[in-house]
């Protein structure tokens, strides 16, 4: 039984034939730039906005070049400067920690649990050593944000959600990005929707949300904006908050808007593909598959497994087998960070302190991304290949231990 799997794991689907009308509508006006306007138009980007805010429920929405620029932005709008520290998560991706870095603060890692959430016993240790929680729903997976917000109400912290892997997601009905004060996306293409880079952020606070468009770079230029605060809003703070050029253009929001609309629709299809995948694994010993309560309306758009405990040079010998057999697999704990696989302790700059029951966790974490050009034919080889390699290596480890 030595199939091979012959997809890839970086391929998206192609842009929608809609969102590429678009796109050519504004290559074709030369207006790309989101304050160049003809008498009367609205931008793509002040449309893209207003339906994003729509969608979230939330007030105010800002489209900006990245989904670490949105956050960076995020942290300065509510006052995080030089020398600050930042509650942020151990398990997540190096763009995290970098909007922390880009403001000159200093984040302080929270542990990682085996349902790959944040650590919420250690949230609630270390609450009180910053004002600001950077958390990241990192590859979609949810914590109880009820608790969670329990815990930093009761603290005083203020909640920056990174839901770079939870657009389109929600805890118990409310959409990821709408519990913490603001809620930043991305655009990236291995993300929800796909403009090749950008971000977008929500508040329903006018007062972030008016130093957020100062700070995207709105040249003064903020009543041009659907989903911005009233020009009162800006009236104090134009002239202390500075222009840190990142805003969104009208090609980019061309391609987002119906892609947007589609969201619901594609977050289904990603569901589908996980359950594939999750059925094909329950039960493999050795390997433990994360469990998520139903409030967690999560979006399937990666998978994520454990080999807990597993000595090194076995997680290695599946990683090799898997990958022989066109099943790519990335492992947290491989001792150099590749690709997307860098881990807290590869952040030297942030000065991480060691993180034992972490470690123990991140050592243990496979990884794979669900593109939706995979089939749930594919999904369901893919589980069998990852199921044949753990069980030959387990086996094999069986016998001679
Ligand atoms: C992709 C990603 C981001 C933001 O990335 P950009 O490339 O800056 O858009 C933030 N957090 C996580 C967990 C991500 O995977």
């Amino acid at each position: 039984m030595n199939e091979r799997f012959h997809g890839s794991f970086t391929q998206q689907e192609p842009i929608p034939e809609e969102a590429i009308e678009a796109a050519v509508a504004v290559l074709r006006s030369g207006r790309l730039h989101r304050y160049n306007t003809a008498p009367g138009e609205i931008a793509q980007t002040a449309m893209l906005e207003q339906e994003f805010a729509a969608q979230t429920g939330a007030r105010y929405a800002l489209a900006v070049a990245s989904g670490g620029y949105a956050m960076a932005t995020a942290l300065r709008a509510v006052g995080i400067g030089p020398g600050d520290r930042v509650l942020s998560n151990a398990f997540t991706l190096a763009p995290v920690p970098g909007a922390i870095a880009a403001v000159g603060a200093v984040p302080v890692f929270v542990g990682v649990t085996e349902d790959l959430t944040i650590d919420l016993d250690d949230l609630s240790a270390k609450a009180d050593r910053a004002r600001v929680l950077l958390l990241s729903h990192m590859r979609g997976h949810i914590c109880d944000m009820d608790r969670l917000m329990r815990i930093c109400t009761d603290a005083g912290v203020l909640v920056i959600e990174d839901c770079a892997h939870t657009m389109g997601a929600a805890w118990n009905g409310t959409p990821s990005g709408r519990h913490g004060a603001v809620g930043c996306y991305s655009c990236q293409t291995y993300k929800h929707v796909n403009a090749g880079e950008g971000g977008l952020l929500v508040t329903d606070d006018a007062d972030i949300a008016a130093r957020a468009v100062m700070l995207s770079g709105s040249y003064m230029l903020y009543d041009k904006h659907l989903a911005a605060p009233a020009p009162r809003a800006f009236e104090d703070i134009k002239y202390d908050t500075p222009n840190i050029s990142g805003r969104m253009d009208n090609l980019r929001a061309a391609i987002l808007r119906p892609q947007l609309r589609e969201l619901p629709a594609q977050v289904a299809r990603w569901n589908e593909r996980y359950d594939v995948l999750h059925e094909g694994l329950a039960g493999t010993p050795g390997l433990r598959l994360t469990t998520r309560p139903e409030a967690e309306q999560f979006v399937g758009s990666s998978f994520q497994f454990l080999l807990p405990d597993w000595a090194d040079m076995q997680i290695a010998d599946v990683v090799t087998r898997c990958g022989a057999a066109g099943v790519e697999l990335k492992w947290f704990g491989a001792a150099e960070p590749l690709g997307f696989t860098s881990r807290y302790d590869s952040w030297r700059y942030a000065d991480p302190v060691p993180m034992p029951a972490s470690d123990r966790i991140l050592r243990a974490v496979l990884d794979l991304r669900v593109p939706l050009t995979f089939t749930l034919e594919d999904c369901a080889q893919i589980a069998r290949i990852i199921r044949g390699a753990v069980g030959a290596v387990h086996q094999s480890a069986s016998a001679a231990g």
